[in-house]
């Protein structure tokens, strides 16, 4: 997956914001890690995250999630030699 580094300079080529906060918040905790990645709990977290930095915070959880899917499938097709 992108590091939080990672994920923070895409944000600010995409925004000129790095959402580092946000982040940090879906992938340091490793106790909630697994959870805050789970596609099925997204309606729940949404809430968390929009009371906490809004709209735009959303947006940029959702768009982690969407670059760590991205990332995986690339390794995942990659390792089974599929490019
Ligand atoms: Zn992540």
């Amino acid at each position: 997956m992108p590091s939080i580094d990672a994920h923070a300079k895409t944000s600010i080529e995409r925004t000129g914001k790095e959402y580092k906060e946000i982040h940090e918040w879906i992938d340091k905790d490793e106790a909630k890690k697994v959870e805050r990645h789970d596609i099925t709990k997204m309606p729940q977290h949404i809430k968390e995250i929009e009371l906490k930095w809004g709209e735009e915070g959303v947006r940029e959880y959702v768009q982690h999630i969407h670059d760590d899917v991205k990332k995986r499938i690339a390794d995942t097709l990659a390792y089974f030699g599929i490019k």
